[in-house]
């Protein structure tokens, strides 16, 4: 019986080390399945055409097992986004950083090796992807603000003839509502650090992704109501995926 719940506690604690992850989702584009791995708040992981991409990769126990990256966009200075430790451990040799300056400061050198500073509207390609930056920041605009405008960084990337929105932390800003043709939107809601699931539905109202996302929605007092955020952007388009998974795997 002892030794039944030893190695009941032993394969239970093996089990806790690696992260559940929410089922991947495939989107198809021209360059084929684009798979989206939502990982921990604002972490992800795009895959295509033999290109890995994480976003904002926090907590390397979460992507244990996952392979390894080509190119990680970071959004924003906050340990959420911008997690150091992270980073040197799901890295591999010839990893593009691409960050805005304010994190390339905050680098130490040895990982400046491989850093591409995209300001808010600079845009790139690497590989087969288009990566845009574009604003992200607190209404009303601050100097004092959590997030003042032109200091972080979200992302549209355009993959195989679809453009995927990463939010990074912002509220409902006119750059996010005036944006067009997008496949595929990851937008934060969490108070009192970026905006309410009213004002994020809203925003999601304005420029009409094909498919929506609610992420970062870990606030001070607990998660944001997802299911209220898809209530209200199905109230106003029917045809608009919201898509609600599990951000917090383990909690
Ligand atoms: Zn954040």
């Amino acid at each position: 019986m002892k030794s039944f719940l030893t190695s009941l506690i032993f394969t239970f604690s093996l089990f806790s080390a690696v992260a559940q992850l929410s089922a991947p989702d495939i989107v198809y584009t021209k360059l084929g399945p684009l798979t989206i791995q939502p990982v921990q708040h604002a972490s992800l992981i795009l895959t295509v055409h033999g290109l890995t991409i994480y976003a904002d990769p926090s907590g390397a126990d979460n992507f244990k097992g996952q392979k390894p990256p080509d190119i990680i966009l970071i959004t924003d200075i906050h340990g959420d986004h911008f997690d150091i430790k992270t980073i040197e451990a799901v890295q591999k040799t010839g990893t593009l950083l691409i960050i805005p300056q304010a994190v390339a400061d905050k680098l130490p050198a040895a990982d400046k090796v491989r850093m591409l500073v995209l300001k808010n509207g600079d845009a790139t390609t690497q590989s087969f992807i288009m990566i845009r930056a574009i604003p992200m920041y607190n209404l009303p605009e601050s100097p004092t603000a959590m997030h003042t405008k032109g200091r972080g960084n979200g992302y549209v990337l355009g993959i195989g003839g679809k453009l995927i929105y990463l939010s990074g932390d912002t509220q409902g800003i006119p750059e996010m509502r005036s944006l067009q043709n997008i496949d595929v939107a990851f937008i934060c809601m969490n108070l009192p650090y970026t905006m309410d699931v009213k004002e994020a539905a809203d925003a999601v109202l304005a420029f009409k992704p094909r498919i929506v996302y609610p992420y970062h929605y870990r606030g001070k007092d607990g998660l944001s109501d997802i299911k209220e955020f898809k209530k209200l952007v199905e109230k106003g388009d029917k045809n608009i995926d919201v898509r609600l998974r599990n951000w917090y795997p383990g909690k």
